[in-house]
């Protein structure tokens, strides 16, 4: 649930131009919540006892997705990102906000690349 720690946190963390970070952060406001809420259950479910390895390495993966997630502070990254359920994108950004399993940050690199290359 967004609320006002929520607004805080978007508020003073987010790089770009004027225009990036407030687009950005309604994003940020509406996506924060649920990952938080994805991060608790992981943890939660950590706990138990008697998970296969599997299971619970899937657990600790969603919870360091969740973590890189909510410290990215590109305002750029938060609106490619925009149509990502938050799902998806805590588990493509486990091993981080560049993390090649992600088909955004792969498609964001692409392009910066093509974009170097027309110089
Ligand atoms: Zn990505």
């Amino acid at each position: 649930m967004a609320d006002a720690t929520t607004a805080a946190r978007t508020r003073a963390f987010l790089a770009g131009t004027p225009a990036q970070v407030a687009g950005a952060r309604s994003i940020r406001y509406r996506l924060l919540p649920q990952i938080d809420e994805l991060r608790d259950t992981a943890a939660d479910r950590l706990r138990a006892q008697h998970l296969s390895a599997r299971t619970a390495e899937g657990f600790v993966l969603a919870i360091e997705g969740a973590a890189n997630v909510s410290a990215e502070r590109s305002a750029s990254w938060w609106i490619d990102h925009r149509g990502v359920r938050p799902e998806l994108l805590i588990a493509d950004h486990s091993a981080g906000t560049d993390g090649d399993r992600c088909i955004v940050c792969c498609g964001a690199r692409v392009r910066a690349a093509q974009r170097r290359a027309a110089r």
